[in-house]
């Protein structure tokens, strides 16, 4: 073990159920010291909404905290376990290799909450690797964690950055960093999989009961509540991934170690939004077949849903496995209509149609397809529908190669509103509360990231700053709207390590 971390007095109200309930789910651990840690980002309302002493936090001593070498009062550190499939592989054990629980909080809504460091040292599962994060990752995360929010997608958040003073070696040597992380949970798939891949069905239930008065405590003591948390889980994941999709959003790494029980999206690595419409869009230099395009992300979802399912078998019916495969088969059956009426529901809002018709899907569909064989970019084109909604159609047709490829669509849509009846202001006014003009464009994380690497903060606060209010119209921060520009080229990620 490390030598003890000092302790502080109570920033922190701690209440760590997963330490106190859960020994052998993982190992008590400390952060590595580092030599010079340095507050970059902190986040007050978020600490406010923990009932955290934000001003106790935002001084050096909080720096220290974040950066896993100060351990505050009622802290209980420990390296969570967990395997996960990861790009269709099993890998028996993964676990925290260089993030550390730190404890949890019962939040200002009486919601229980992770407080998590990720980049804060090895741990027994680090697996070779050196437990570290370096800046651009840890401002990645942040920045994409944060915008999700304020579009209104659940996902964890983050509290803190801080720098280490370090120098960490990965294409050349980076700035050591660490992310404060906030979590409903960090159950994940990967977690039950772990103990189930062990013949452990004892602690699989005991982690499910976990999970149940964790995240769904209405099914606590129920006969059946092992299903009922199964379909609990597919629902979340469904209604999640319908979120991801209406925002064009591309997880990069779905591994089942990277998909939460909570319905969270979680471990935001080689991530981007998509410019132009493209099912196939992938950004992760490490994705080379496409299994986490676009497109793909509902199917990949059920199918980490279905490695849940094969964990949970032996708990849903103990005496008859034939049984157990068909209930959870029949949950998991439910998926693709669920989720599909997530995404018909998100269509509706961002079309400002308030009906439902059997014509829908095709009327969604077909304006997809025009915008993927036309190159438009899929926020603006949503966002400027509303323009064309009262009457000015022309920002609309100039993200069109061709602009008049989307006239015979608009018409459609017009017949389709007429019908409706509803007055165009109201109709765009909802419309421009469901399409964000601001989203993470790529270009300008990346010119964030990299002026942060060179010690200049302000970039990334001013990108932080107009993602806070997506769907609100800036004066001043056109340019943090417009697509890229060509010279960006075509984008690829790296894995958050
Ligand atoms: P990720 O792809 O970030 O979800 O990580 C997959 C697994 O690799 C997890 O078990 C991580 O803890 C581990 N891991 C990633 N980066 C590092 C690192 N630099 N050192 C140790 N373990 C790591
Ligand atoms: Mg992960």
């Amino acid at each position: 073990m490390p030598d003890a971390m000092t302790a502080t007095s109570s920033i922190f109200e701690f209440d760590n159920s997963y330490a106190r309930d859960l020994p052998g789910f993982y190992v008590t651990w400390e952060g590595a010291k580092v030599p010079a840690p340095e507050l970059v980002l902190f986040n007050r309302a978020l600490a406010e909404e923990l009932g955290l002493e934000a001003d106790a936090l935002e001084t050096p001593k909080g720096a220290e905290i974040f950066a896993g070498v100060r351990l505050p009062n009622g802290a209980s550190p420990l390296a969570q376990v967990y395997a996960g499939h990861q790009f269709g592989g099993f890998s028996p054990q993964l676990g925290d290799g260089r993030a550390l629980l730190l404890g949890e909080v019962v939040d200002r809504h009486g919601k229980r909450r992770d407080i998590q460091l990720k980049g804060s040292g090895p741990t027994p599962f680090s697996r070779g690797g050196d437990g570290k994060a370096v800046i651009g990752p840890v401002l990645r995360e942040y920045v994409l964690g944060e915008a999700m929010h304020a579009l209104g997608v659940p996902t964890t958040r983050a509290l803190a950055a801080v720098s280490t003073g370090e120098t960490i070696y990965r294409d050349g040597p980076k700035p050591g960093a660490v992310l404060t992380r906030v979590a409903a949970s960090h159950l994940r798939v990967g977690t039950f999989q772990y103990f189930a891949a062990r013949g452990e069905t004892d602690k699989v239930r005991q982690l499910a009961d976990y999970a149940i008065t964790r995240h769904d405590p209405d099914l606590a003591g129920a006969e059946d509540r092992y299903l009922h948390l199964f379909r609990r889980v597919i629902e979340r994941q469904a209604a999640l991934v319908a979120r991801w999709v209406l925002v064009g959003f591309v997880h990069g790494v779905m591994n089942t170690d990277n998909t939460a029980i909570s319905g969270e999206t979680i471990d935001y690595g080689p991530c981007a939004f998509i410019d132009a419409y493209d099912p196939a869009a992938v950004f992760s230099s490490i994705d080379h077949g496409g299994r986490y395009a676009f497109g793909r992300q509902p199917a990949i979802m059920q199918w980490n849903l279905a490695r849940l399912a094969e964990a949970l078998l032996a708990l849903i019916e103990p005496e008859d496995l034939d049984k157990a495969v068909e209930l959870a088969s029949a949950e998991l059956g439910r998926f693709p209509d669920l989720y599909k009426t997530h995404w018909l529901d998100g269509m509706r809002a961002k079309l400002g149609l308030q009906t439902e018709t059997g014509d829908d899907q095709a009327l969604f569909e077909d304006l997809l397809s025009v915008m993927h064989q036309q190159g438009a970019d899929y926020t603006l084109c949503f966002r400027r529908l509303s323009d064309a909604a009262t009457g000015s159609p022309e920002p609309l047709r100039d993200l069109f190669v061709d602009p008049t490829a989307i006239d015979p669509w608009l018409a459609r849509w017009n017949r389709r509103r007429a019908q409706e009846g509803l007055p165009a202001e109201q109709v765009k006014t909802a419309m421009d509360g469901a399409n964000p003009l601001y989203i993470p464009r790529n270009h300008k994380v990346e010119e964030a990231l990299e002026a942060a690497e060179n010690g200049d903060f302000a970039p990334v606060r001013a990108l932080l700053q107009v993602l806070a209010s997506p769907f609100r119209e800036q004066p001043g921060q056109e340019a943090y709207a417009d697509p890229a520009p060509d010279s960006f080229g075509p984008y690829r990620t790296f894995c958050g390590t």
